[in-house]
């Protein structure tokens, strides 16, 4: 969704020009203040101002609107809106502090969220309906968001002629922002306003020395688009031992952008690796389904059919052992998995697309999930403590999906994965079985593929090229 609302629109840099223009001199430095202060809200291009500028505690709010206070009216017709301003002092201070309203119905003031402060502390501060606040966490779905305001942040409050609460404004920052508004019956409505990024291509060509997380971010590139760049190859290249110095990387991504204001990084698009002289390519492709993954310049999958391991943060505690002594039955008993050492609980991932053949409890295994992988490949994990909630025996479940927890059922003497990997019926070392390719591109969808990274292919050699060209100057 976009903004599309007066709120993030009223106050405009033409209206700080155009407040320049009056008569009076202190009304209008006045009015550049508030501009300014008010502007801020609403941008980040202009520095916060500092929080005794923009704390504004009214004392009564209904005395606000003075029609005798002419000076203070100004009337900005090229914006149709109405800006009334005064300055009160607060007790206690020299200081001015400015009030500003955007429209005639309503004035805002912002409050700094403090640590430890509630929605509700927030209220009382500012004196606001407590009935108020239960109408816009129940307003709909979008409502009990404001209850995870955070300290640091600032929340606008906007009141009307009446002086009730018309307007709650929650900035998570400046693109995404909840508000809350008041209806004419008297209860609210609340929006989630975010901003779209608008994406454009960058590209960037670097060479290892330390460590592609080094020298990714020596070129340029953000942490996200460096994991995400290990993510792609991380299939063919170990990241972690095989790199060489001199290796090249080259990447094509996309940088985001909400009024041209650079706000992250998106999806990589193309990307170029070469390792001990080999180069490997990788193309982003969705095709008309709606599939994304990445292919080589041949349409032929990036990934691998199985992920070589079914567990992050595990060390492997028994390797696959045909003529192992059993720690518990304490005899020669072939281990045909991989034992994983991790803490109960810890999830336990498919390691390719399958359906569930078996789920439940199985002897010394105790409970085991059993996945075929088309016609001749299954894998099985046991001594889970729990499996997934809502899998049953014919799921489909697809690569990385969480299958169950790390537990120690059935024969384990401590808790832990043992993980096999079967082709047609037979165990094999689930740590050196050469793994198969995923699927490449559908047939039918090969001939968009190639038009449509015909371009990006051709980009990344030429960009390839000239690195390498520099380099060996
Ligand atoms: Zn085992």
């Amino acid at each position: 969704m976009q903004y599309q609302n007066e709120l993030f629109q009223s106050i405009t840099p033409s209206h700080i020009k155009k407040s320049k223009h009056s008569k009076h001199l202190l009304l209008s430095a006045t009015c550049a203040i508030i501009a300014t202060a008010s502007y801020a809200f609403f941008t980040q291009k202009t520095a916060l101002p500092t929080a005794d500028t923009v704390t504004l505690t009214l004392p009564d709010i209904t005395t606000k609107i003075e029609p005798k206070k002419k000076d203070n009216l100004l009337i900005d017709n090229s914006l149709d809106k109405v800006a009334i301003e005064h300055t009160t002092p607060i007790p206690g201070e020299n200081k001015r502090t400015t009030h500003s309203m955007q429209s005639l119905s309503t004035i805002w003031q912002e409050h700094k969220i403090k640590s430890g402060e509630s929605l509700s502390a927030i209220f009382s501060k500012n004196k606001l309906n407590k009935s108020d606040l239960h109408k816009i966490i129940h307003a709909n779905d979008i409502g009990p968001q404001f209850a995870t305001i955070q300290p640091g942040k600032s929340l606008l409050i906007g009141h009307n002629i009446s002086g009730e609460l018309s307007h709650l404004v929650y900035k998570k920052n400046t693109y995404d922002k909840l508000k809350a508004t008041r209806l004419e019956n008297g209860t609210f409505t609340v929006e989630h306003l975010v901003k779209k990024a608008t994406p454009r291509i960058s590209s960037t060509s670097g060479t290892i020395h330390t460590s592609l997380f080094i020298d990714g971010k020596n070129v340029g590139l953000s942490d996200k688009t460096i994991m995400q760049l290990a993510g792609i190859f991380a299939w063919d290249i170990d990241l972690a031992h095989n790199l060489r110095e001199g290796d090249q990387f080259t990447v094509f991504y996309e940088k985001l952008y909400i009024d041209g204001n650079l706000t992250g990084t998106g999806n990589i698009l193309a990307a170029e690796f070469i390792n001990q002289g080999q180069s490997i390519k990788a193309i982003r492709y969705q095709d008309p389904s709606g599939k994304i993954s990445y292919y080589t310049p041949e349409g032929d999958s990036m990934r691998k059919a199985f992920l070589r391991t079914p567990i992050d943060f595990a060390r492997i505690s028994s390797h696959f052992n045909l003529r192992r002594k059993h720690p518990v039955l304490n005899r020669i008993r072939a281990h045909k998995g991989v034992d994983y050492a991790a803490s109960r609980g810890t999830p336990i991932k498919t390691t390719g697309d399958g359906k569930i053949i078996f789920r439940g409890r199985k002897g010394g295994y105790g409970n085991v999930v059993i996945i075929q992988h088309g016609q001749s490949y299954s894998t099985l994990y046991a001594h889970m403590s729990k499996f997934k909630k809502g899998q049953h025996i014919g799921s489909r479940v697809h690569q990385g999906q969480v299958v169950g927890y790390v537990g120690k059922t059935g024969l384990a003497s401590g808790p832990h994965l043992h993980y096999e990997f079967r082709i047609n019926g037979k165990h094999r070392n689930p740590l050196t079985v050469k793994l198969p390719n995923a699927n490449p591109i559908q047939k039918k969808y090969k001939a968009d593929f190639m038009e449509k990274s015909k371009t990006l292919i051709s980009e990344l050699e030429q960009l390839s090229a000239t690195h390498v060209a520099t380099r060996t100057q």
